[in-house]
């Protein structure tokens, strides 16, 4: 299941080969995603479609089929049109690892629709400019286009790793005056055991300290940090010290 606060479509602009029809029912089947759309479709009755659907056929029986896509968008709040091209589509595009982050301010209820384009020639510009924005699934290769399906697959993965509505509970971060503190207990105990160089403390202490706050410690971290230095502290609270220099030991 992937979010239970707006509603997904998946809409497929003529789709040519009917066996990617039927793996695209799996994957939706694979990501509780129930309800398929089609424009002007090849046949779905094919066996290969049902070979493929993998025993999600019942999807592919109850798609429902429109005419084109302004008609299967019509009732959708949101629609992504995924597409390799960008050229012409300049800040109407992003990233399909950016799809979540699109959907989190989505008011309760909303509907979204993924739309994908022919296997042989995608979707076309007009069809891209109906819908909300475009989305690239980023590829390193010379050739940029995947399988019908495995764009589907791609699209729901990501909507499935950072679902809106489900982000994990996180520990809150702590603001940057309750970090300061711990610097502090951080320094006293490195300056006591002369591990820093007085020439270049502040270098040093400048360096850990973007170290430590580059790793966003939350309150809980910080409080486990907070401990190990006073534990540093109390014991070596009786030690005479060692000056940068001198001999161990
Ligand atoms: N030959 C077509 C690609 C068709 S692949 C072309 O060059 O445009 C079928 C559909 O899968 C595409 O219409 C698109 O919706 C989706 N798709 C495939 N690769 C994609 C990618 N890298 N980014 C976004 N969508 C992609």
């Amino acid at each position: 299941m992937l979010s239970k606060h707006y509603q997904l479509s998946v809409i497929l602009v003529e789709p040519q080969h009917p066996g990617n029809i039927g793996a695209v029912c799996r994957a939706m089947g694979n990501y509780g995603v129930h309800e398929l759309r089609l424009v002007r479709p090849c046949d779905t009755s094919h066996p290969d479609a049902v070979a493929l659907a993998a025993g999600n056929d019942d999807l592919l029986r109850e798609a429902s089929h429109f005419a084109d896509l302004p008609a299967a968008l019509a009732d959708t709040h949101q629609s992504y049109a995924f597409t390799r091209r960008s050229g012409r589509l300049r800040g109407r595009m992003v990233e399909s690892t950016d799809l979540p982050a699109q959907l989190i301010d989505l008011p309760r209820g909303s509907h979204v629709a993924l739309v994908f384009g022919r296997e042989r020639s995608g979707l076309t510009l007009d069809e891209i400019i109906c819908c909300s924005k475009g989305v690239a699934i980023p590829t390193l290769g010379a050739k940029g286009s995947l399988n019908l399906a495995q764009a589907v697959v791609v699209a729901l993965y990501e909507l499935h790793r950072r679902p809106p509505d489900e982000s994990p509970p996180q520990d809150t971060l702590p603001p940057r005056s309750e970090l300061e503190p711990m610097f502090l207990q951080m320094e006293t105990v490195l300056d006591r055991i002369g591990f820093v160089n007085q020439s270049c403390r502040a270098a040093s202490m400048g360096r850990l300290r973007l170290l430590l706050q580059r790793a966003r410690p939350d309150t809980t971290e910080l409080s486990l940090l907070r401990g190990m230095w006073s534990q540093l502290e109390q014991s070596i609270k009786d030690w005479p010290g060692r000056k940068r220099g001198e001999p161990k030991g």
